[in-house]
């Protein structure tokens, strides 16, 4: 789990970012950082640890950008570290990206991609995005206003996993494309600018005005516009819907209690855990555990550690033997 923020607008950038990964801090804290496009490119600050850490870089007061994006990590592939934590750019530094999810093919692709000379510098996932991004654009020899969004969606078709993606291009200072599957991603409108969050409360201050992704339909955002696309990039429509909850009660959903919120998100807290592991018959498959039918069948003991409602789930677990 991690939390992704965006902004494309007309105010700097960066303070929104960061005020919105304090408020994401909850999904995610070994580390944090901020891309935004500036006059000579793309800058990325980024750091292991507290997102507050990010107010002791050098030179983040200074950013002017008014398009970036922002993430607060908790590692699924590779420690936390600086090279490790996100934002991640591609190797000619064009495209930069941020990433809430695991990519289960990122082996292959890495293979893929080294063999065609790209290079990695970290042990995460999500490295492996921004450089396909850069592959497949400049394998497209079209020039035209589509050409981005191309190259994400063939991107993102060679994902399997769960992932919520922004992506920012030094090439396209005004726009971003975000695009999510079994990850959590809302887009918030505001008059000329517009937000990402991986939840509703953390931008509430800014907008009341959502839009709402389904699986793998992309957003393209400008300052004073957000463009969808389902799939097959056809053009879609999306009406906004108005949250007219106030920040405490957006913090439970519009639920009156945190229980109340914590039993209804029970369906997607399942879906995001296990959804990207499920066949087509939906049976769960954890391939890369490599456990065999010999290796099962001579355990003779199972330890559960939990505690709370994973504590009773497991001696529910216990009373079926
Ligand atoms: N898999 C990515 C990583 O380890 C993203 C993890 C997250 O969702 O925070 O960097």
């Amino acid at each position: 789990m991690c939390g992704i923020v965006g902004y494309i607008g007309t105010q700097k950038a960066s303070p929104i970012l960061i005020n919105g990964l304090i408020r994401l801090e909850y999904r995610g804290y070994d580390s944090a950082g901020i891309s935004t496009i500036e006059k000579d490119g793309l800058s990325v600050m980024k750091d292991k640890g507290r997102v507050k850490n990010l107010y002791d870089i050098k030179g983040i007061d200074d950013l002017t950008g008014t398009i970036g994006i922002a993430h607060t990590r908790w590692a699924t592939h590779g420690k936390p570290s600086k090279e490790n934590s996100h934002p991640h750019m591609d190797n000619s530094k064009t495209f930069c990206v941020v990433h809430n999810g695991i990519i289960e093919n990122y082996n292959e692709l890495k293979t893929f991609l080294t063999n065609h000379g790209y290079t990695f510098y970290s042990q995460t996932d999500t490295e492996v995005i921004p450089n396909l991004v850069h592959y497949y654009y400049k394998k497209d020899d079209k020039q035209d206003d589509l050409k981005f969004l191309r190259a994400v969606k063939s991107a993102c078709s060679d994902l399997k996993g769960s992932f919520a993606i922004e992506v920012i291009s030094k090439n396209h200072p005004d726009h971003m494309i975000v695009v999510r599957k079994d990850s959590p991603l809302v887009i918030g409108k505001g008059e000329n600018e517009n937000y990402i969050s991986s939840d509703i409360p953390a931008i509430l201050s800014f907008t009341k005005n959502f839009y709402l992704l389904n699986d793998l339909e992309f957003a393209v955002l400008s300052r004073d516009n957000v463009d969808f696309y389902d799939n097959n990039l056809n053009l879609i429509k999306k009406e906004t819907k108005n949250i007219e909850w106030n920040a405490s009660s957006a913090e439970k959903d519009g639920f009156d209690d945190f229980m109340l919120k914590e039993i209804y998100e029970q369906p997607n807290a399942i879906r995001e855990t296990i959804g990207s592991k499920l066949n087509d018959e939906y049976k769960c498959e954890f391939d890369e555990l490599n456990f065999t039918k010999e290796y099962l069948s001579n355990l003779n003991k199972i330890y559960i550690v939990a505690c709370g409602t994973a504590m009773h789930a497991g001696l529910v677990r216990k009373k079926c033997y």
